[in-house]
């Protein structure tokens, strides 16, 4: 649905009428409602909206365990389901989505983030564009449940970007046609099995990410060359301990087609990550060394830069703030994801036009899918005409 400003300036008006509401969080001032030197129609003319649905903002969520198509191996567990919490907001007819994924290592449940969800009481907001004031709100309920607020930011953004006839790319003055590619990531398994997912995925992507951080570190990497010369990514997931086996590790991946590094340390080796850092012929990410917005000028001088993640960063609001500081910071950007339906992929992916590399298959490691939404496409992620996050419900 391609619309011109007008309609999109009518849309909103019309948005917020409906809402007997203007845009905007405080009074409305005087001289402040058009923009200078463009005259825009006043909506008045058209008859206002009636609201089809509740007329205060309505959070509703119930738990869904993702499946995976295979088990999933890093350097420090493996497993079949993810547990998660889909979540909606329904306001004046219209439905935003939103998703929480809880891998083990975040330290979330369903339990955690259902008990959080209780909390949010969204009725209290008159107005659905105050995502500042809203999500400042649902940050303060509690210091971590990072995914639970993740689902409810994103929910809103899909809500919002839908009131305004658009989506949030757009919103952002991004360009769709730069969605970059996306990583597809091949776990850690046996030769036969690595080597069969490879040639499986090969031709569809054109750029694999590998989890290493093993003994079996070299073999992973000659296995897959064995059936593909595509550009590889790798995750060590803090895997490496010694930073010079580590920087003579990363000298040997670069001289099999590796361009980057995600997480090589742990994340309490500070001076050792500085000293990878300086010396490392490849990019290094970091991942599990940063969770948010006032993390990351603290990694620069460590890494080369930061993957994002919504499920860590509490959604789509400070994962924008992120790739801004990032930027002014000199900072390359990727973005991750946990296993994830469409919902939590779709709302990252309106930030890909703007990061060095995206890492979103989560939603193509799953075999219940809730949701199409963004798609890939030769290897590329193709971001849909849509308002919001750009879903549809299966
Ligand atoms: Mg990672």
């Amino acid at each position: 649905m391609k619309q011109n400003r007008r309609d999109f300036l009518k849309a909103a008006g019309l948005a917020a009428l409906g809402a007997g509401l203007v845009i905007g969080c405080g009074p409305k001032r005087k001289g402040t409602e058009e923009p200078a030197g463009e005259p825009v129609e006043e909506p008045v003319a058209e008859e206002p909206v009636q609201p089809a649905g509740p007329s205060r903002m309505q959070l509703d969520f119930e738990p869904y365990e993702l499946q995976l198509q295979h088990t999933f191996t890093v350097s420090s567990y493996s497993r079949n389901t993810t547990p998660g919490v889909q979540v909606e907001v329904n306001y004046q007819g219209y439905t935003g989505y939103g998703e929480a994924s809880m891998p083990p290592y975040l330290g979330q449940s369903v339990e955690s983030v259902t008990a959080f969800l209780k909390k949010v009481n969204l009725k209290q907001f008159a107005d659905p564009f105050c995502l500042d004031d809203i999500l400042t709100y649902v940050d303060s309920l509690s210091p971590g449940d990072s995914a639970a607020k993740a689902a409810v930011d994103i929910a809103l953004h899909d809500l919002v970007g839908k009131m305004l006839g658009a989506p949030w790319y757009r919103i952002w003055g991004y360009d769709p046609a730069k969605a970059p590619a996306t990583t597809f990531t091949i776990g850690i398994d046996t030769p036969e099995v690595v080597r069969e997912k490879t040639e499986e995925c090969a031709g569809k992507f054109k750029i694999l990410k590998v989890k290493v951080g093993l003994d079996t570190d070299k073999q992973m990497i000659e296995t897959i060359r064995s059936a593909t010369d595509v550009p590889l990514a790798v995750d060590a997931n803090q895997g490496w301990t010694d930073r010079f086996k580590a920087l003579d590790m990363i000298y040997w991946l670069r001289d099999h087609g590796v361009k980057m590094v995600e997480q090589p340390l742990p994340v309490d080796r500070v001076d050792d990550q500085a000293w990878l850092n300086e010396r490392s012929p490849l990019p290094l990410f970091a991942d599990e060394s940063i969770q948010r917005l006032a993390d990351v000028p603290r990694m620069k001088g460590l890494f080369s830069g930061i993957n994002i993640k919504l499920m860590k960063c509490t959604g789509m609001r400070e994962a924008h703030r992120m790739v801004e500081v990032a930027r002014a910071l000199d900072m390359q950007v990727m973005l991750g994801c946990m296993t994830e339906t469409s919902c939590g992929i779709s709302a990252a992916a309106q930030l890909s036009p703007a990061v060095d590399f995206a890492d979103l298959d989560g939603n193509l490691l799953i075999s219940n899918d809730l949701f199409t939404g963004v798609t890939v496409e030769d290897g590329r992620l193709v971001l849909p005409d849509r308002p919001g996050i750009g879903v549809v419900k299966l």
